[in-house]
């Protein structure tokens, strides 16, 4: 039940199994960041206090759900638990062929890999970072199309994730539709900040697609998430169920990627789904090739039925309610301390405008890379830079060309910290704006070739 009356904000579950965490000092965490580069994603979990580098993953399993682990069928072919999986997950999708991968991208890579090649143009909202790479790694071009108004980080728009319409049939009519592959839809926008997507701006695009008759695509890892922000924000969506809104956001669509990382509540785990049974045997041709037989993809009997009974407390109106407003809390309170955030807060996670934050430290000095590391000596907190770390290039000369926003991200797991750990955060925000003046940047002293955030070393600028 949701308390109407304004009351602290509680856990809708108690602690069956716990797993330690420590403080360490502050002068123990300087000598780990300077060992890690500078580079949180080197440091070992075991120097993290509180640890929001992703929400993929990492959230908390349901007593139910290891439960599951037990009694999980580990047969090769026709498992009891991949029959309880597809059942779910058909009801969910209303899509008669379900396929089950190792991972999300696993997932991208089959779908994308059959419709994708050279001269093909694949358009979303946003394509998340492995969706891109899968569909640019075929050779077709991806183009991201959110409204203009979307990318002011302090206004407040209720569907801030929406796609453009008019650039989408801009974009179909300029390159053909006949070399459109797909539409790719993202719900919550990932890339955007999670943003939510409408159920009217779906309705709308499935009926563009009709109209050029183009395959939709929904990535819909966080379709759970998504639905929350429908059924508070878009009229007429008031009454219905959470699932219910989920079913009908997913029936718009003729094909379904799902990370199961985020939504379907478990540590490992994907699923794609499809209307069309010439390419549902496509795909599954593929999967057997490269994940393994129909019946598990990638997956033990016992990650499926995990992911089964995941998929079903998702729409638990009590647990979304506290997963959307206590990533909202950590949000509105770092904004009423002067942090300036992203606005609105999204579905799993506060962006943060590092940019604003330390107007002193250049963009050529990652401002983004110095919140993340103040972040981690003040309070033992591990977050991830957005910006020009992630996306810079070099232009002929070595300068840098730096990302469209320098931001840092504090994902939230799922069902893992409770509010006394996100207080504490909030309290090393304090120290943080103590210190900003004091802030200094960073360079990079080494950097691969590729995906260079993942494992650069940086110095601190004296
Ligand atoms: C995480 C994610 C993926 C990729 O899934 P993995 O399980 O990490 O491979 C794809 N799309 C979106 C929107 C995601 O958030």
């Amino acid at each position: 039940m949701q308390e109407t009356k304004q009351r602290t904000l509680c856990e809708p579950f108690k602690i069956k199994m716990v797993e330690p965490i420590r403080v360490t000092t502050k002068a123990y965490r300087e000598e780990a960041l300077k060992k890690a580069g500078y580079n949180p994603f080197l440091l070992s979990s075991k120097d993290v206090f509180i640890d929001l580098l992703t929400d993929s993953g990492t959230g908390a399993m349901s007593d139910k759900q290891w439960g599951g682990i037990m009694t999980g069928d580990e047969s090769y072919a026709g498992a009891l638990s991949w029959e309880h999986l597809e059942d779910v997950v058909k009801k969910l999708s209303g899509m008669p062929y379900v396929l089950p991968t190792h991972q999300g991208r696993a997932a991208e890579r089959i779908l994308y890999g059959i419709l994708g090649g050279k001269d093909k143009i694949f358009l979303s909202n946003t394509h998340f970072d492995t969706t891109r790479a899968n569909i640019e790694f075929t050779g077709a071009t991806a183009f991201d199309l959110m409204p203009d108004e979307a990318n002011d980080p302090e206004l407040f728009l209720p569907f801030k994730g929406n796609i453009d319409l008019e650039k989408t049939e801009q974009h179909i009519l300029k390159y053909g539709k006949e070399n459109i592959a797909a539409v790719v839809l993202t719900v919550t926008n990932n890339s955007s900040g999670g943003q939510p997507v409408s159920m009217e701006n779906a309705k709308a695009l499935r009926a563009l697609c009709d109209r050029h008759h183009i395959l939709l695509v929904i990535d819909g890892c966080r379709v759970a998430e998504n639905s929350y922000f429908i059924k508070h924000r878009e009229k007429g969506y008031e009454d219905k169920s959470y699932y219910a809104i989920a079913k009908e956001m997913l029936s718009l669509g003729d094909a379904f990627v799902m990370s199961a990382k985020k939504d379907g509540m478990v540590n490992i785990g994907g699923l794609l789904t499809l209307k069309n049974e010439a390419l549902a045997t496509k795909c599954k041709n593929l999967l057997i090739i490269s994940e393994g037989f129909t019946t598990y993809g990638g997956l033990a009997g016992r990650d499926m039925e995990a992911l089964a009974i995941g998929l079903t407390e998702v729409f638990d109106p009590d647990y979304l309610h506290y997963r959307i407003r206590s990533t909202a809390y950590l949000g509105e309170h770092l904004k009423e301390k002067g942090i300036p955030v992203v606005w609105p807060i999204g579905g799993h996670a506060v962006y943060i405008d590092a940019k604003q934050l330390y107007p002193n430290i250049p963009i050529n000095q990652y401002p983004g890379q110095a919140l993340v590391c103040d972040l981690y000596v003040q309070g033992g907190i591990r977050s991830v830079e957005i910006g020009s770390v992630m996306f810079g290039k070099y232009d002929a000369s070595g300068a840098l060309i730096p990302a469209k926003n320098e931001l840092v991200r504090l994902a939230i797991p799922r069902r893992v910290y409770t509010q006394s750990h996100i207080d504490y955060a909030l309290d090393v925000f304090d120290d943080i704006l103590n210190l900003r003046n004091q802030t200094k940047g960073y360079k990079i002293t080494y950097e691969p070739e590729f995906l260079r955030h993942f494992t650069a070393r940086l110095e601190k600028i004296a």
